[in-house]
């Protein structure tokens, strides 16, 4: 299991989603628990809704790679790790399972309770490295375990934000707005759940990112 301390000044606020991408449960468990593979994580939940705990939260768990949020960069440093297994976009990406979205319910109950995350702090994969990364993706649903990641916005509402402000509020780093604005688009129709993903930007895909961030 790889791992690192946690510095002083980094404290955890945000949890992050992803799909574990492989073919079944054991590979990945395999992979995230073996201390030769380059990555780690703190939780993997299965299809049929197990939890499993792989390294306590306190500890810094290897799997977000090169990411930035908002003003952070490394979000490994301020980040608890859930991987959903499904074997993702490059095989048969499916639905996430009832017991998935149950046992992460209660997971993401937990971690608000004993870590102070806030809804707004629930992030995905694709947020933090829009660039090189889909997951958890556009079949994700973080409605279905009663997260809002968005209300706080409802106070900020006003009806002449540009894109890019729209872009900047969703969270995205200035670095892929200035960068990988396409991506950015891609991601952010990946969390509307967008059946097809395409960097295109129509007035149907504002109005509906502006119902995403102030409704
Ligand atoms: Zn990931």
């Amino acid at each position: 299991m790889n791992y690192s301390f946690r510095k002083k000044n980094k404290i955890v606020k945000y949890v992050v989603i992803h799909y574990t991408g492989m073919k079944n449960l054991k590979l990945a468990y395999d992979k995230l628990s073996n201390i030769n593979s380059d990555v780690s994580i703190h939780y993997l939940i299965s299809r049929n809704g197990l939890i499993y705990n792989l390294l306590c939260p306190k500890y810094k768990a290897w799997h977000a790679g090169i990411s930035k949020w908002k003003k952070n960069t490394n979000i490994n440093d301020y980040s608890i790790g859930i991987e959903l297994e499904n074997k993702g976009h490059e095989d048969k990406y499916s639905n996430f399972t009832k017991k998935q979205y149950l046992s992460l319910k209660e997971l993401a109950g937990f971690l608000k309770k004993n870590y102070f995350i806030t809804e707004n702090n629930f992030i995905f994969h694709s947020d933090i490295s829009p660039n090189r990364k889909k997951d958890p993706g556009e079949k994700f649903n973080l409605n279905k375990i009663g997260i809002n990641r968005f209300k706080k916005l409802n106070s900020i509402k006003n009806t002449t934000h540009k894109i890019n402000e729209m872009l900047s509020l969703y969270g995205f780093h200035k670095s892929y707005i200035k960068y990988h604005k396409e991506y950015c688009i891609m991601s952010v129709k990946r969390s509307l759940n967008y059946k097809s993903i395409s960097p295109n930007i129509s007035k149907s895909f504002i109005d509906n990112f502006y119902n995403l961030l102030f409704r």
